[in-house]
């Protein structure tokens, strides 16, 4: 596959090392991450940089995290082998672009990002008021932009930092990506695609430039990707060319849409560590059971005998992630009808709960009783992933004049 390509098929994404991995994490990035992992040339990294904008004063949290989110990655069925899995702090690229981009990133860009003020109000006992947590979403821009990955897998309410990204990107190339002689070079790189091609692209240019034709723009950026020949600095001029602009050196990623399935906790809420509400990856049996046992239901069913409502309890919340179709039928005619007791109800969601989390558990145990495997993946990873972090890195470097030796 040529760069362009891969480039196209690259995703990014990262989690913070905040604490033990539960439930939540499981249905809503992790399962994910398993899915994508055979699709996609993915990068999963371990943003410990991220966890310091918030847990700047109790970093050892951090510390203990680290290694423990990689186990839990690779017990829940990440594959090695199939992916560069990181460290965010070992790729120091992400680092250095951060702060080339932040000369270029307008304050109220960053000021108007919803989560930056929603999460100080969340996080009230945290003094957020610092440069870290305000620049924490182009942290994350320079996190995707230093892979130029193509996509990137977020829920609904992370999309907003995509556009981020993107709105980044598009400047830095407007600014930086004029060379001097770019004209002559795109008029170069266009008769390296052959006869053919060359005058089926400047057409489609054409026609898109003089008639704003989308048609075209897609179909010449296909024709683009397509070729074998050019190299890749010819490609991202040819890709400016088109529009108008300059050379493309931090490629706009685009928001790859993935359902995130709101996972309720023990009482009803968002499963969050900070609601106290969480079953963990590695939840022992017992626990698992006794924390179900406890799960508050239905409180208008006080007696056995009362009918209740599933609506109105945080157990069926559960059992529409885990149950079958008849196990439902089973819950809605048995409460309703107070054919069921509460303990009969929660016996099938612990029983598929344990089982999906036994398997987990156990390859964590194994997992961890070999940590230099886990070390040396990293390693690797974190190699894999500089690799490429400085190829951008050094382009972005030129671009910007600082390659001077
Ligand atoms: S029977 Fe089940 S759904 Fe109904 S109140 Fe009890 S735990 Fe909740």
């Amino acid at each position: 596959m040529d760069t362009v390509a891969l480039q196209s098929r690259r995703i990014v994404s990262g989690m913070r090392p905040t604490g033990k991995l539960h439930l939540g994490h499981y249905h809503g990035v992790l399962k994910n991450w398993i899915k994508l992992q055979h699709e996609f040339d993915c990068f999963f990294f371990v943003a410990d940089w991220h966890a310091l904008t918030t847990h700047y004063e109790d970093s050892h949290v951090i510390e203990e995290s680290v290694w423990e989110m990689v186990i839990d990655w690779i017990a829940a069925g990440i594959e090695p082998s199939a992916v560069s899995l990181f460290l965010q702090s070992k790729v120091p690229e992400h680092a250095e672009l951060h702060l080339l981009l932040s000369m270029i990133t307008p304050l109220s860009w960053l000021e108007r990002v919803p989560t930056y003020k929603d999460q100080q109000e969340k996080l009230k006992e945290k003094d957020l008021s610092t440069y870290g947590f305000l620049g924490y979403p182009l942290l994350q821009s320079a996190d995707i932009l230093i892979y130029r990955a193509g996509q990137v897998p977020v829920g609904e309410d992370q999309v907003v930092h995509v556009e981020l990204t993107r709105e980044v990107a598009r400047r830095f190339n407007h600014i930086y990506g004029r060379e001097k002689d770019f004209e002559q070079k795109a008029e170069a790189a266009i008769k390296k695609m052959g006869k053919k091609n060359a005058k089926l692209y400047n057409l489609l240019r054409k026609s898109y430039q003089e008639q704003g034709d989308t048609e075209a723009l897609e179909t010449a950026r296909a024709l683009l990707k397509s070729q074998q020949n050019l190299a890749l600095g010819d490609t991202e001029r040819l890709f400016g060319y088109l529009e108008g602009g300059g050379k493309v050196i931090l490629p706009e990623p685009k928001a790859l849409l993935t359902p995130a399935p709101k996972m309720p906790g023990l009482d009803g809420q968002k499963m969050s560590k900070s609601y106290g509400n969480t079953i963990s990856l590695r939840e022992p049996e017992q626990s698992l059971t006794e924390k179900i046992k406890k799960m508050p239901t239905d409180t208008n069913r006080v007696r056995r005998t009362d009918p209740g409502d599933p609506d109105r309890c945080p157990v069926w919340q559960l059992h529409e992630v885990y149950a079958t179709e008849d196990q439902k039928q089973w819950v809605q005619q048995g409460c309703r009808s107070a054919g069921i007791g509460c303990l009969d109800c929660k016996g099938p969601l612990i029983d598929a709960i344990a089982a999906e989390l036994r398997p987990i558990r156990q390859r964590a145990e194994e997992l961890s009783s070999h940590p230099e495997d886990i070390r040396r993946i990293i390693e690797d990873g974190n190699e894999a992933a500089r690799e490429v972090a400085q190829d951008t890195l050094g382009e972005v470097r030129a671009a910007m004049g600082l390659s001077y030796k």
